[in-house]
């Protein structure tokens, strides 16, 4: 079709307006976020999480070292001390320093507890702050991670 005759019969019009009506009666696509959040696909890689035994909250973490000997570019620093009567040592801090990190996966992937990882990859993506001090993450914050703030109109 020639271009005088599209401009003429209003053909690009048309076709905008049509887009328009296949689209309208379909429900939002929208999440009322933070209050509903979306689905991550299974291997999505999140903020890195310590985890502890599901059944009795106690520590997983053998404090080995190894996820921060593997860091490509040194953001973890742990350490621990020992207890009589305690076959792990006890965990005193972990940072993990988020605003540098590549989320490769590695320090995850080398993490050798069983059956309870102590170390994962979550599925939290909220990694926004203002400083650059919080985005050093301690002990207390790698279990659940900072409380997400809920803004009111
Ligand atoms: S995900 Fe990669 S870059 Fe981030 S802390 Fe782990 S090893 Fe380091
Ligand atoms: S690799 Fe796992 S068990 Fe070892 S120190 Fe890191 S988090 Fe703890």
């Amino acid at each position: 079709m020639g271009r005088w005759l599209r401009k003429w019969l209003l053909v690009d019009l048309l076709k905008g307006l049509w887009v328009t009506l296949k689209y309208t009666p379909q429900p939002a696509f929208t999440f009322q976020y933070p209050q509903e959040r979306r689905a991550v696909s299974p291997r999505f890689r999140g903020v890195l999480r310590l985890q502890v035994e599901p059944a009795t909250g106690a520590q997983t973490c053998i404090v080995c070292d190894q996820c921060a000997k593997v860091c490509p570019d040194d953001l973890i620093a742990l350490g621990g001390h020992r207890e009589a009567g305690l076959k792990i040592k006890v965990l005193d801090y972990f940072d993990f320093n988020l605003s540098r990190c590549s989320f490769c996966g590695l320090c995850a992937e080398v993490c050798p507890t069983r059956p309870i990882k102590a170390l994962i990859m979550s599925e939290d993506y909220e990694l926004g702050s203002y400083s650059r001090e919080t985005q050093i993450i301690r002990v207390d914050q790698m279990y659940d991670g900072p409380p997400i703030e809920v803004y009111t109109r």
